[in-house]
């Protein structure tokens, strides 16, 4: 591709709004131009890095077993009815009606009506196990969407779905869907731990995440310094930093206006691991007061999966509960609310929390003897230094993007929609049900951020737009023009080239072609009296002096090299 044909629309100045290095870097680079909050178009360079990604997943999902389908967008609200998530996405979800007053969602994900073409064409266990995909877009209306392409209200995703008679079966396609998602990340030059993760609103049992560690990342994730444990902080587990205080009678102390931790902690001058957080929610089945260690977060997701979805309580009701406003309250003599404890608390001796009279904190409780604990649970958000569950290693928490998720479902869709086989004794038995989802435009701001440096991008050659930037410095000299067009030609025979053919300055050459990040530059500059050229890798910034005539083959030999680093 000559540079002066392609619409590569540069921008010399930083975007203002973009924060994220893969947000400023696929703008300035002309790869994506915004539509509305979350919605992008995709301008020519960027769609070629997209087809790229596809192209390996579809390979991969073929290698598997796969097959492609496209269902529609216009979704049912019947179908999601059935299974309850009508109401269960709420705002998430765009809803329209046709003109025959018909409410319609535009789909934000597809088990439903996999599970009803399932439904209607899958008989007996002799048309299992099967694997069904699509690559195609999603809908969602994200509260908060930002980060560019990172997070968006609509996005190119790779699902899939597994169909089997049994959890066996469910779990050999599982394993099949985690080696493929490890055979694209890698083709597609991605570094990705996995990760236990919370499954949330798509039910099931098992679930797992693949993460690009990333200061641009909106998740958490703990690992052990010691062995291979690793989860999402929306379920990770530790043993908390120890925190042992003396046995002693309790007794209640003034504390004037001292409402939160660190004000409580510097006024009884005691480290915040010695004082208890006495928390008030409002769930379905009425108040719950959670209670934990003051060096402790408690976990939204966490504490939904016990008590189901919860809000914090409104000043108001804290005062009419506790009979003392927030800052004060605490478990003692506390009636009519479900006292829910970490497991921080437990067998703890001498904690400090409100006494539910303003102004006042009650010192030296133990639970049991002090208050009562209607449960014990792990609500607690594990932090750095915790010590892992199973190797006592030291955790550590990292920022990550989500790139990928693979669900164990087991029936849940298949026995609201109907989706049931023969088994050998003629019995109807619900399908077994696993779901996979890849996000497209997270693999390609995750290879930008993965990669790039201060003045562009770097891309794996394997989705880079071009593999080739041929930068012919003077392109008014006809020496310079006529080396140039036979490396180009030279080059087209088996790679992608682009040559920059624009009359431009030279400064404004090499600050696109950093930008644009593709893996190798040839630079036909002064070099060229002496019948030399330049060939440098853009991901490292090495630089060979080559003469004109062996330039392609040092070209082929780099390539050579950057592929096999992408390759299983
Ligand atoms: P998140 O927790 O980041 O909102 P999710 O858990 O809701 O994501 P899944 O339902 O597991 O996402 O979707 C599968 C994949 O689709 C994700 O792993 C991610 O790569 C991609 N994805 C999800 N939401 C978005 C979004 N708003 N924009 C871009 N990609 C997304
Ligand atoms: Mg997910």
């Amino acid at each position: 591709m000559r540079f002066s044909h392609a619409f590569i629309p540069t921008l010399r100045e930083e975007p203002s709004d973009a924060e994220v290095l893969s947000h400023k870097f696929m703008l300035r680079s002309g790869m994506i131009r915004l539509h509305a909050s979350g919605v992008y178009s995709y301008l020519p360079l960027g769609w070629r890095v997209m087809r790229k990604v596809e192209g390996i997943i579809r390979e991969e999902m073929d290698r598997i077993g796969g097959q492609e389908f496209l269902l529609p967008s216009l979704s049912r609200r019947d179908l999601w009815e059935k299974t309850g998530r009508w109401e269960e996405y709420g705002d998430n979800m765009f809803r329209l009606k046709d003109r025959r007053g018909a409410d319609l969602a535009l789909a934000p994900t597809h088990e439903e009506v996999f599970a009803e073409i399932a439904s209607h064409e899958i008989r007996s266990y002799r048309d299992l196990p099967q694997i069904w995909y699509q690559i195609q877009t999603k809908f969602r209306d994200e509260a908060r969407p930002r980060s560019g392409v990172l997070r968006g209200r609509q996005f190119l995703m790779k699902d899939s779905y597994s169909f089997d008679a049994d959890e066996e079966g469910l779990k050999r396609s599982y394993v099949l869907h985690r080696e493929a998602y490890l055979r694209i990340f890698k083709r597609c030059g991605l570094e990705v731990v996995v990760v236990r993760a919370h499954s949330g609103i798509m039910g099931g049992s098992a679930s797992e995440e693949f993460m690009v560690p990333s200061e641009a990342g909106e998740d958490r994730l703990a690992l052990c310094c010691g062995c291979e444990y690793a989860a999402n902080m929306e379920v990770a587990v530790s043993v908390p930093v120890p925190s042992e205080g003396e046995s002693r009678l309790r007794e209640k102390v003034h504390t004037p206006g001292m409402r939160t931790i660190e004000e409580v902690s510097g006024f009884l001058d005691r480290p915040p691991s010695r004082l208890m957080k006495s928390l008030i929610f409002i769930a379905e089945e009425g108040p719950v007061m959670v209670l934990i260690r003051g060096d402790y977060e408690v976990n939204e997701a966490k504490l939904e999966r016990e008590v189901g979805p919860f809000r914090p309580a409104e000043p108001g009701e804290v005062e009419r509960l506790a009979k003392a406003p927030v800052g004060f309250v605490g478990p003692v003599e506390l009636d009519g609310v479900e006292i829910l404890a970490d497991e921080t608390i437990m067998d703890q001796k001498d904690l400090a929390t409100g006494a539910n009279q303003e102004d006042y904190h009650w010192v030296g409780l133990e639970p049991g003897r002090d208050f009562r604990v209607d449960r014990y649970v792990d609500v607690r958000t594990v932090k750095a230094g915790d010590r892992c569950t199973e190797c006592g290693g030291e955790i550590e928490i990292i920022p990550a993007i989500e790139v990928g998720h693979i669900f164990q479902l087991g029936t849940k869709y298949s026995e609201a929609i109907g989706a049931t086989y023969l088994d050998t004794k003629g019995r109807a038995l619900p399908l077994v049900m696993g779901s996979y989802g890849i996000g497209m435009e997270r693999i390609v701001a995750c290879a930008i951020e993965q990669y790039a440096d201060e003045s562009g991008m770097a891309w794996p050659v394997s989705i880079a737009p071009y593999e080739v930037y041929l930068l012919p410095v003077n392109w008014g000299d006809p020496r310079t023009r006529e080396a140039a067009e036979e490396l180009y030609r030279e080059l087209s025979e088996n790679c992608e080239v682009l040559l920059d053919d624009r009359d431009e300055r030279a400064g404004v050459k090499f600050k696109d072609a950093d930008l644009l990040g593709i893996p190798v530059r040839v630079t036909l500059g002064r070099g060229l009296k002496e019948g030399k050229v330049e060939v440098r890798r853009r991901k490292d910034g090495e630089t060979w002096e080559v003469p004109v005539e062996g330039a392609a083959e040092k070209v082929r030999e780099v390539l050579e090299g950057l592929w096999e680093e992408v390759q299983m």
